[in-house]
């Protein structure tokens, strides 16, 4: 047994290290609790503006070839290449998934003599052994060593028949031949992830849980749609996201791009709202954009996602996650990012396609 005084004088000494050092514990302990959020926030707005219609589909067909999900087909992309998503081609990555385990046998046949009895006669009978001796044997995954192999058993790898879909079959049907051996799987989202460095393999997984909330695939044609009735649903963004002057509308074009939303300008420091009951989604630094928030209002009977976005802020009033109201203060007017005088640059995204805010707006 410890003895009492011991006790008590490291519980002492245990008493006066909390009472010096408890205001640092909890500033730690705040900063760990933070990590997850700030593992979102970068996630969408890295992720979000960049990621196009197109890919979603891409990542979407390509899933269907694999056991991976198209979320986490996606994900792997963007953390694999730092969010670099127009550099990478699809159908290339998706052969990381893929393990082939593969085994060529040479196969030797030998003449053997046996001595059998054959009604009580000694009979010698000539038989052929077979004897497998492994000339190779390996195991490929991704693209280049997948491509390698296929090329060492004469497949054609032009672009066309390098789809997961056929180069499966083909060493399907080679592996129903007696010298090979060739068993292929798909990797499991744990195993995708498992060269990942930590803080990455956060952000993969991060990333799988937001993307089907921001999946602009549905389709959706801007000259087809029929306004909503807006007075009655304030889950679509119908009123102004704050007070000013139009300094520049929806389409028009610009040297290097057409412009998505409109602009508003007044002084900096002007509050700016949510146009319409939400979750945000987005709250951060985003290129051109600068300060800009991301506000997701969920999807109508018809299949349409709503977000809206808000730019060139100079301070946050919300934070991810944070449910709105229509009305509700979401940050301040500024100059952010690309910008040339204090304004808002305000923009409608359903599925993904950015509409005219002047659309819903009184
Ligand atoms: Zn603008």
């Amino acid at each position: 047994m410890a003895e009492p005084s011991l006790i008590v004088g490291v519980s002492l000494k245990a008493v006066s290290l909390i009472r010096r050092y408890w205001k640092e514990a909890v500033v730690v302990l705040f900063i760990i609790s933070m990590i997850p959020v700030f593992i979102l926030v970068g996630a969408i707005n890295i992720l979000f503006p960049q990621i196009e219609k197109e890919d979603f589909t891409t990542y979407k067909e390509l899933s269907k070839e694999t056991q991976v999900s198209w979320q986490a087909h996606l994900a792997y992309d963007v953390v694999r290449l730092e969010n670099y998503l127009k550099e990478n081609n699809p159908k290339e990555s998706i052969f990381d998934f893929l393990v082939i385990d593969f085994i060529e046998y040479e196969i030797i046949e030998k003449e053997k003599e046996v001595i059998k009895t054959v009604d009580g006669k000694e009979v010698t009978e000539t038989i052929i052994e077979k004897e497998y001796v492994i000339v190779r044997e390996l195991k490929a995954n991704g693209y280049f060593e997948i491509q390698e192999l296929l090329k060492s058993l004469d497949y054609d790898i032009t672009e066309d028949n390098m789809s997961v879909q056929k180069v499966t079959l083909f060493l399907e049907e080679l592996g129903k031949k007696e010298e090979y051996d060739i068993q292929v799987t798909t990797l499991t989202t744990e195993e995708i992830s498992d060269h990942f460095e930590d803080s990455k393999k956060e952000w993969f997984f991060a990333l799988i849980e937001i993307l089907p909330i921001i999946d602009p695939t549905s389709e959706f044609d801007p000259d087809k749609f029929i306004i909503p009735d807006l007075s009655s649903n304030p889950s679509v963004p119908s009123i102004w996201p704050t007070q000013g002057r139009v300094t520049s509308e929806f389409g028009e074009i610009r040297q290097t791009h057409i412009h998505k939303g409109i602009d508003i300008a007044n002084t900096e420091g002007t509050p700016i709202y949510s146009t319409a009951d939400g979750q945000v989604i987005a709250v951060g630094s985003s290129g051109n954009f600068g300060k800009r928030i991301m506000i997701y209002h969920g999807t109508d009977k018809e299949g349409r996602t709503y977000v809206t976005i808000y730019a060139h802020l100079s301070q946050f009033k919300v934070g991810v996650g944070d449910k709105v109201s229509q009305g509700d203060l979401i940050g301040l007017m500024g100059n952010t990012g690309y910008s040339t005088g204090p304004h808002l640059h305000y923009e409608v995204m359903i599925n993904g396609v950015s509409v005219n805010p002047r659309y819903f707006l009184p």
